[in-house]
């Protein structure tokens, strides 16, 4: 006997919308999250439009139609048809664990890590075993679950200083030389900033990631001597969400974009797929579909630009990218 019919293990974005779309039905829904606290997460809380169908109220949240890319100390403007969108990750967790409160099916545990899988039952950092029909592994990119069903990862970095004023601008930051395919972000949110590097970690390595970082900020005239560093992995190594009556969601399925490391949006429609496939009311992963599509497309760029070797094509490359990025018809192509 199982002691819940859905254990959904992690309490990022994937998790919480995977338990909120199965609140109020019949099934009992445990939710277990390692950290004392749900939310906060390494991340520059970018959203893209395709959070929108996401109800993230807009006060917790800062809209930038205008994008600076900025290379070669030269800044060139791009207007998007949909905002990008930020969000502190804390402000996000609160608010989704606000709406699963009214859920009496779903439990949510906090300062609980699962530690092991056994054949329909998992064992917690308390030694408790858990018995369950379906399992989520929505536990990020390190995921335990997804190490159980024994899958590879592809994992790029992202590192960032929390600075603790407010920019007024979101700035892309391109340097071939030093990132290749990498680039820098300039994400302004409503009490700091977030500025960082996403990068491959098979092309260059940490060190240089931070000395591009310093040169980002340098250029950008943005003191970061007395801000927060972080850094956290993605993982990018899609390989199916469904194993059996184990489901994968979020970075844990590997569904984040290698080119941009965007991932909450990701998160989120694999963890609504995932709910809906339970409840039988979406079989085909509907949201998942899309969002490997725009994926795709952007790694087949990332691709072509890692072909590139020499930083000057790359350099050419980069700008006919951002040209194209001015016409809405690519913007949507790409996915926003
Ligand atoms: C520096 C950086 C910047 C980024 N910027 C952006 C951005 O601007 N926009 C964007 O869309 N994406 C961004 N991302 C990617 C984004 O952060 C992730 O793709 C997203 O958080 C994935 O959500 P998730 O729910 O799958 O996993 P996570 O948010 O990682 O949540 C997983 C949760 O599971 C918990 N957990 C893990 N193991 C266990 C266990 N054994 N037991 C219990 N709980 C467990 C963790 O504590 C965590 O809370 C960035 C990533 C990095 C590193």
């Amino acid at each position: 006997m199982a002691d819940y019919d859905v254990i959904i293990i992690g309490g990022g974005p994937a998790g919480l919308v995977c338990a909120e779309t199965l609140g109020g039905c019949s099934l009992a829904v445990l939710l277990l999250e390692q950290k004392k606290t749900i939310g906060p997460k390494t991340c520059g809380g970018g959203l893209t439009a395709l959070d929108m169908s996401f109800p993230i109220p807009k006060k917790l949240t800062r809209a930038f139609h205008q994008q600076i890319f900025q290379m070669d100390k030269k800044k060139r403007k791009i207007r998007l048809r949909n905002p990008l969108r930020t969000i502190a990750r804390e402000d996000l967790g609160t608010f989704q664990v606000e709406r699963l409160r009214r859920f009496k099916n779903i439990t949510i545990r906090t300062g609980t890590a699962m530690t092991k899988i056994n054949e329909n039952a998992i064992v917690t950092s308390n030694g408790e075993r858990i018995g369950y029909r379906y399992l989520v592994g929505a536990d990020g990119a390190a995921s335990r679950v997804r190490n159980h069903l024994g899958l590879k990862r592809r994992i790029s970095m992202g590192i960032q200083y929390i600075l603790p004023t407010k920019a007024g601008r979101v700035v892309w930051y391109n340097n071939p030389r030093k990132l290749g395919a990498g680039y820098g972000w300039v994400f302004p949110h409503r009490k700091f900033t977030s500025a960082g590097i996403f990068f491959d970690p098979r092309r260059i390595n940490m060190r240089e990631a931070k000395e591009a970082l310093h040169d980002m900020l340098r250029e950008m005239h943005i003191p970061y001597e007395h801000a927060r560093f972080e850094g956290a992995p993605v993982n990018c190594l899609y390989e199916g969400i469904k194993h059996g009556n184990i489901f994968l969601a979020g970075d844990a399925a590997g569904v984040t974009s290698a080119l941009t490391g965007e991932g909450i949006s990701f998160a989120m429609a694999t963890g609504k797929d995932i709910a809906e496939h339970i409840l039988g009311t979406n079989t085909s992963f509907r949201y998942l579909k899309q969002i490997l599509k725009y994926k795709r497309r952007q790694e087949r760029l990332l691709a072509i630009a890692n072909l590139v070797r020499s930083p000057w094509l790359q350099k050419i490359g980069l700008v006919g990218f951002i040209n194209l990025l001015r016409f809405p018809w690519f913007q949507k192509y790409i996915g926003n």
